[in-house]
């Protein structure tokens, strides 16, 4: 592990007690399952269920264990019962290229459109991520999954490091990592209590992660962005236009809600810049998609024609928006940019 680790409760540094337990300073342990620290905390109510399996799965609590195929820690990756079956499907047919929790995982991250994929991809679809090259500079990729924006990110030369509360989807993107010749680590963390040290990192990146939290969860995740950045760090975070033409079409579905559970929570373009503001640094906004969320333009090459029609329309769309501005508030999904401002010295 190439970085300093702190306690998510405390804040005090982390130990190495032996290869599966780390401790901090204050004594609480946690331990390290398949090469993984599970860092998430015991004394909070999670942000997704699957977390609980997941710390669950790191005490040893047997009837928590997917027993059907625990190597695949299906308990804690939060798909349904018929992705379960599949991916242990995949996990038996010797002729699968692709590992089988992330074939699963494909579909169920990036959305409905790629569902039709499942068992048909023969390599990992791994994106464009919008960074400069990192130059050997430090890069948090908060919601990690299974690792595509990692792997796009460390292919950049950006020394990477990936949180997610899904312990499973972590063991799989640790398994897929030889065949990518890059060097990531991942680390099971709430993004709330990130288990960094203040001012470590050079730009953290998410998508289509903090869409799903409640607005107090949100919040706590930006401002730990603020936190764990340093002076002059971005954060290049992914979030949902609340009027873009398909935000209102789901929102008019049900009825307007706030939305509960992992529903998407849609934000008004001013209150991202205000609070990416008042808790990290000066804020921007850049279109990431007219159509939806989680359609991802550098995917279209795997896509029906109907979509790929949607894609180029949108690319088209936002680069537009460069020139009128005004054309980045019909997006329903755009990325928020902040720049970490000096911390106050004293
Ligand atoms: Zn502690």
């Amino acid at each position: 592990m190439r970085w300093k680790l702190v306690c998510p409760k405390d804040k005090s540094e982390i130990y190495k007690r032996s290869d599966e337990e780390l401790v901090c300073s204050q004594g609480h342990s946690y331990r390290v399952v398949a090469g993984i620290p599970v860092l998430l905390r015991d004394d909070v109510k999670q942000t997704i269920e699957l977390a609980e399996a997941s710390l669950a799965r790191a005490q040893n609590v047997q009837d928590v264990i997917d027993q059907r195929n625990p190597e695949l820690y299906l308990e804690s990756i939060g798909i349904s019962n018929e992705e379960k079956e599949i991916a242990m499907a995949l996990a038996r047919d010797a002729a699968s290229a692709m590992d089988p929790v992330v074939s699963v995982l494909i579909a169920a991250t990036n959305g409905l459109l790629y569902k039709e994929l499942i068992g048909r991809l023969n390599d990992y679809p791994i994106p464009e991520i919008r960074l400069p090259h990192g130059e050997g500079r430090t890069l948090l990729d908060i919601g990690s999954s299974w690792g595509r924006w990692s792997i796009a990110a460390a292919r950049k030369g950006w020394k990477v490091v990936g949180v997610d509360p899904s312990l499973g989807a972590l063991v799989a993107a640790k398994r897929i990592l030889e065949r990518f010749n890059v060097d990531i680590d991942y680390i099971c963390a709430d993004s709330r209590y990130l288990p960094f040290a203040d001012g470590v990192f050079d730009q953290i990146y998410s998508y289509s992660v903090i869409q799903h939290f409640s607005r107090e969860d949100a919040l706590a995740t930006i401002a730990e962005i603020g936190r764990t950045l340093s002076t002059g760090g971005k954060a290049l975070v992914q979030m949902p236009n609340i009027v873009g033409v398909r935000s209102l079409y789901n929102l008019l579905r049900r009825g307007f809600s706030e939305g509960v559970g992992f529903d998407v929570r849609y934000w008004r373009i001013p209150a991202l810049i205000e609070t990416f503001e008042g808790k990290v640094g000066p804020a921007s906004i850049s279109v990431h998609c007219y159509f939806g969320l989680g359609l991802e333009v550098s995917d279209a090459s795997l896509m029906r024609p109907h979509t790929k029609l949607l894609l180029a329309l949108s690319e088209r769309l936002r680069r537009c928006s460069e020139v009128i501005p005004a054309l980045k508030y019909m997006a329903d999904s755009v990325y928020v940019s902040s720049v970490r401002r000096p911390r106050l010295v004293g």
